[in-house]
């Protein structure tokens, strides 16, 4: 099967109520979009399967949901404030901004591009002779360090001390949170903490359909492990994340894992890896597992002033910071590629075309139609009494379609 085009996807998403043009009576909001009826099914039951597989059916993780909005302090201490930005560069003709780094991988190579230095960001894109995707130019400007927090402000006085940052990731919701669930449950390690949720980032170059957006969620644990038990926990978490790709329906020849190079690693991990996935444009990050060490907690206790760490049950004179495993998810990226999986133009005749999605049915928006063949009253009673009575004992997602002709309404359902 031949990946669709992204436009053939959007298309196919519009027209049939998984994601629209966010705003679009307005003209849209550039790279916003909306689940429509379909889309937030697929979603919410991607992500349903998702905690039943990680939370609900493992005695070793709980679940949390923090606030979007946390002390400013959080983000300092977690580094996000000072480190978490791309390089961006300005295209002196046209004005238009872009990353730099994002420019120069398919020539250097995603590891070559991640491990530039600010300073050697405008001298690459003009020895390779990367031309602005907008205006075909060759004038860059040298790359500044843009921040990726989106900030605003809370309460009704505005200036110091009112300003306040979206969350950019889900995580630290977790950090902060540890002692309180680890007593509250009183939790032996190793064990994780998940929870899924929105998260916003100023991303410089958003695009490609949802893969990269500003707001988007994210199913993200915090596995916390006794240092020097990482190394075997990593792998099985590798394991586990590669084999939930396959159970919602990826394809493993459009699967890989990337080692991040040393040079690459973000400023609180110790080892990373990406699961990438094949996406119409190439290959792409689908998700993250990084060995965070004891950074997060460690920060947090330093800047707080509070203590975070853990005591061993059997020796109560054994206290100390956990090591943390986390493997991230995003749930908007995670329904894009199942989307693109699934998609197929099937040629049946010379002239004839259905287009069909290849859904799991753990991920499927509906389980099944009811499509009656007569429109006569107590025929389209018998069905509806068919309806209600599935429902309502199997639990269901069941569609109900009595408009149109059957052939018609075989190929809409071929097309969900
Ligand atoms: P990228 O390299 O694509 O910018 P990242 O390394 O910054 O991603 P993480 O910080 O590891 O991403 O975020 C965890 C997960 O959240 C990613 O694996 C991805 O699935 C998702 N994600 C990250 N940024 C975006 C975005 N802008 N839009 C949609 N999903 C995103």
């Amino acid at each position: 099967m031949s990946a669709p085009t992204l436009d053939a996807l959007v298309s196919l998403c519009k027209r049939r109520g998984f994601i629209f043009p966010g705003s679009e009576i307005y003209g849209g909001l550039a790279n916003t979009w909306d689940y429509g009826p379909l889309g937030i099914e697929l979603k919410n039951r991607v992500q349903h399967e998702w905690w039943k597989r990680f939370v609900s059916q493992r005695r070793d993780m709980v679940g949390l949901e923090s606030g979007i909005l946390m002390n400013p302090k959080v983000w300092e201490a977690s580094g996000h404030v000072s480190n978490f930005g791309d390089p961006l560069v300005d295209c002196k003709k046209c004005k238009q901004r872009f990353r730099g780094d994002k420019l120069l991988e398919e020539k250097i190579g995603v590891e070559g591009a991640a491990v530039l230095t600010l300073e050697q960001v405008q001298p690459m894109l003009l020895a390779e002779k990367i031309k602005c995707p907008s205006c075909g130019g060759l004038d860059w400007a040298i790359a500044k360090k843009f921040n990726l927090m989106f900030r605003t402000q809370q309460g009704v006085i505005e200036g110091e001390g009112a300003d306040i940052y979206l969350r950019p990731e889900t995580a630290q919701g977790m950090f902060v949170n540890f002692r309180n669930v680890q007593q509250s449950m009183r939790k032996r390690l190793p064990f994780g903490i998940a929870q899924t949720g929105t998260v916003f980032r100023n991303e410089i170059t958003p695009g490609n359909f949802t893969f990269r957006t500003r707001e988007f969620q994210q199913m993200e644990i915090e596995y916390f492990v006794a240092p020097g038990t990482e190394g075997p926990i990593f792998e099985q978490w590798k394991d586990d994340m590669w084999q939930w790709c396959l159970d919602i329906g990826l394809a493993p020849e459009r699967l890989r894992i990337r080692e991040h190079t040393k040079e690459e690693l973000s400023h609180y991990s110790s080892r990373t890896i990406d699961i990438e996935y094949q996406y119409p444009w190439g290959w792409g990050e689908l998700y993250g597992l990084a060995n965070r060490s004891d950074f997060d907690l460690s920060q947090h206790q330093k800047c707080s002033g509070q203590e975070m760490t853990y005591t061993d049950p059997d020796d109560p004179m054994k206290k100390f910071l956990p090591y943390v495993i986390e493997p991230t998810f995003g749930l908007t990226r995670t329904v894009l590629a199942i989307l693109l999986e699934a998609y197929e133009d099937e040629k049946l005749k010379e002239d004839d075309t259905r287009t069909v999605l290849h859904l799991k049915p753990i991920v499927a928006p509906y389980d099944l139609a009811i499509l009656p063949l007569s429109k006569k009253e107590h025929l389209i009673a018998k069905a509806e009494e068919l309806y209600k009575k599935i429902v309502q004992s199997s639990g269901l997602h069941i569609d109900f379609d009595i408009t149109g002709r059957i052939g018609k309404r075989y190929r809409l359902q071929d097309e969900i």
